[in-house]
């Protein structure tokens, strides 16, 4: 099974893919923590995207496909995978259609966690992550432990670059006018499933789930 994750930068996304990936028992892929991984870990890749990043602007479209097709041509993505973050432009969405039609697979579903844009600036400016596993904390909704030092790997609990206010508006502008169309291209296609993602994680988990069923 092949599931994509769309949806703008504070949606929860991150959040709804490790639970989601592991009821379907497929691997969760997300281009951003791939890329913040190796921004942190200083490979030419993360040098390649950090100006991108940084500013909340797209790493370019060759550079992503090449690396979502060599993570897809993994063992661990033969069984299906969920990806997060992927695709972002319509020509990504056409590289991974023709991707899996050689390997005669297709996006079995492409779900859209729907979000008012005026909840979002709040989200990602809340927003905290470990540097280590990717966890996700918020300020004001599930506050992250007093000292700053992840409570499921021990890692440290850091605010993203771009989740700062001009980084993360910038990311909602991006959004707007670059991935907005794959939304629409995924409808055209039929794939396409809408969950409102206000509420609890786990109640929008349970919408998903139900969208999906
Ligand atoms: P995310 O963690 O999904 O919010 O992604 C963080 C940043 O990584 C984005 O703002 C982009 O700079 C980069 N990125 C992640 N996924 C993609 C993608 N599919 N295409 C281009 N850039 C991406």
């Amino acid at each position: 099974m092949i599931i994509v994750l769309l949806g703008p930068p504070g949606a929860g996304k991150g959040t709804q893919t490790g639970p989601l990936a592991r009821k379907y028992q497929i691997v969760g892929i997300s281009t951003g923590d791939i890329f913040r991984f190796n921004l942190n870990a200083g490979t030419p890749l993360g040098l390649e995207a950090k100006n991108f990043m940084n500013q909340g602007l797209l790493v370019p479209d060759d550079l992503t496909c090449r690396l979502v097709e060599d993570r897809l041509s993994q063992p661990d993505a033969q069984n299906g995978c969920l990806l997060d973050g992927f695709p972002r432009t319509v020509y990504q969405a056409e590289e991974l259609e023709k991707y899996l039609a050689k390997k005669g697979q297709k996006v079995d579903y492409c779900l859209l966690l729907d979000i008012p844009e005026k909840e979002l600036m709040a989200r990602l400016t809340g927003r905290r992550v470990c540097r280590s596993c990717a966890a996700v904390w918020h300020l004001t909704f599930s506050p992250p432990p007093a000292n700053l030092v992840c409570d499921r790997c021990g890692g440290e609990i850091y605010q993203r670059d771009d989740d700062g206010e001009v980084a993360a508006s910038n990311r909602l502008k991006v959004y707007q006018a670059q991935t907005q169309p794959v939304v629409d291209w995924y409808k055209a296609k039929g794939t396409l499933k809408t969950v409102t993602a206000l509420g609890p994680p786990a109640e929008v988990e349970k919408a998903i789930i139900k969208a999906m069923s």
